[in-house]
């Protein structure tokens, strides 16, 4: 399978190219030239097979270059009891009668970037070899909180690899700040920007797009790679969850193979709900995809309008990670319903950066309306969301799933679909216990990260995961602040060019 350039039809290039360098030199993204279609039977047969085995199932649709073996290992060591000691790397719950939760939580960092991040080593590593790379592959990632970390865990002492995060120095909960200042291994660097998410993405970008300093790297033998959800290695493999959720609500009885589920995610960079929407063109039964923003609601606007208007106020919510107002990923949904026009993407992406705004037509509207559903939920409404669910079933959100929540319970009675629903739920609660505890009334006052895990514990009677109770027994490595215009030399002071 080829991929093209959503912005330059006519560059052509292998998974593992497309995998190896991230981000094409036009600022455009990889993305398959030709989606491949599945029937009721392939899903029949994912069904008897463990999580990993049908990641190798849907990968290798996308991934000729790669042996059915090769990713069998990769999947093997991504997925297995090591990674995601519950045995289950996304299993299902389910609350109520069409109410079901995936729950993507139960990796290394507990958040549901580590399905992805977990696999696009191997796969980065692998392509490496299958291109003759003989230089480092230098990862930068701008991270809202979960990828930075994530991204440090997949890649800790990856042969081959550097990996820089940068994230924003107030846009981070504490725990997600220590999490990744307190990153093992050789080859990773951790620097904090002054400026929000779009900051340290913007600064990302600009490196990337820095034709001298890739020359420059290039003598030194390094290139960029990236681990954000750019990278067509950080999509493929989320694509492979919502075939397993499907998959195992048929198993359960819940579904019954041919019915339609909506699907309703937590969205700030649009990777996640871009893999559901893939799952779809390729034959998933999915009907309608709803897309839940926080205060930060420029995709809610987009899909209601069809006008994205990133020149707006910045804000910081309890649910950081989606605190995004240039969501990437978007290009890919637009290149799709385009027809792969990379002539429109151009202009559209130009007139984002020229004038922080673009507006799509009247047809292209209408199609991202039927197929997306889209809402907003502010801090308020999501720390009730967190109460309500816990009073009711007992069950623990983060706020990234309680705006999930909040918007798919106003989908529900704006339209009366009841038709059955997977929530998917992003991160573990853990991570964000200030929110939680607040949200259901205690005092956070004054009360170190340590104490609020505990505190959650005893409150909530739900236990913590192991990953982040452990944070607190690590020293800090890492402490540097610097401002966007020097995120530059950070990487080339850390990489010793
Ligand atoms: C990254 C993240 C999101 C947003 O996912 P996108 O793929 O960027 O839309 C939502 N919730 C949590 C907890 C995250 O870490």
């Amino acid at each position: 399978m080829q991929y093209v350039s959503t912005r330059d039809n006519t560059l052509h290039v292998t998974a593992a190219q497309a995998i190896a360098t991230g981000l094409s030199a036009d600022g455009g993204l990889f993305t398959p030239e030709k989606l491949p279609h599945i029937d009721p039977v392939f899903i029949n047969k994912l069904t008897g097979f463990s999580y990993a085995e049908r990641s190798v199932e849907i990968m290798s649709l996308f991934l000729d270059e790669f042996s059915r073996d090769e990713l069998l290992s990769f999947a093997q060591s991504a997925y297995g009891a090591q990674k995601f000691p519950q045995g289950n790397a996304a299993p299902v719950k389910t609350l109520d009668t069409g109410l079901h939760v995936l729950e993507l939580w139960h990796g290394p960092t507990c958040a549901f970037k580590d399905l992805a991040l977990q696999m696009l080593p191997h796969l980065l590593t692998a392509s490496l070899k299958k291109n003759n790379e003989q230089r480092r592959a230098c990862i930068l990632v701008a991270t809202s909180g979960d990828t930075g970390k994530a991204a440090l865990e997949g890649f800790c002492d990856v042969e081959g690899t550097n990996i820089l995060v940068f994230y924003p120095q107030d846009g981070v909960s504490d725990i997600q700040r220590l999490q990744m200042t307190t990153q093992r291994g050789g080859n990773v660097g951790v620097c904090a920007v002054r400026g929000n998410f779009d900051d340290a993405q913007t600064g990302v970008k600009a490196i990337f797009s820095d034709t001298a300093l890739r020359a420059r790297m290039d003598q030194a033998g390094y290139f960029f790679s990236s681990a954000n959800s750019i990278n067509w290695g950080r999509v493929l493999p989320q694509i492979v969850y919502y075939f397993s959720a499907y998959c195992d609500l048929v198993a359960q009885g819940r579904l019954r193979q041919g019915d339609t589920m909506n699907v309703c995610v937590p969205t700030g960079n649009f990777g996640n709900i871009l893999a559901a929407y893939y799952a779809m063109r390729m034959g998933l039964p999915v009907g309608k995809l709803i897309c839940a923003s926080n205060r930060n609601s420029v995709l809610t606007d987009f899909i209601n309008t069809g006008v994205y208007n990133a020149r707006r106020p910045f804000y910081g919510t309890l649910s950081p990670s989606m605190d995004i107002l240039i969501s990437s990923n978007l290009e890919r949904l637009l290149f799709d319903f385009s027809g792969q026009d990379s002539e429109q993407i151009r202009t559209l992406m130009n007139s984002l950066k020229e004038n922080g705004s673009y507006a799509v037509s009247d047809s292209v509207n209408n199609t991202l309306k039927s197929t997306f559903y889209a809402g907003c939920c502010d801090d308020e409404q999501t720390q009730k969301t967190i109460a309500s669910v816990f009073t009711g079933c007992g069950y623990l959100l983060d706020p990234h799933t309680a705006v999930a929540f909040d918007v798919y319970d106003r989908y529900k009675k704006e339209t009366g679909d009841t038709a059955p629903t997977l929530i998917v739920s992003t991160a573990s609660p853990y991570k964000f216990c200030k929110g939680v505890l607040s949200a259901l009334g205690e005092d956070t006052q004054g009360r170190s990260d340590a104490e609020l895990i505990d505190k959650l514990e005893e409150v909530s009677g739900v236990p913590a995961a192991q990953p982040l109770k452990a944070v607190r027994t690590l020293s800090q490595r890492f402490s540097q602040v610097v401002e966007r215009d020097a995120m530059l030399g950070y990487v080339t002071k850390t990489l010793g060019i």
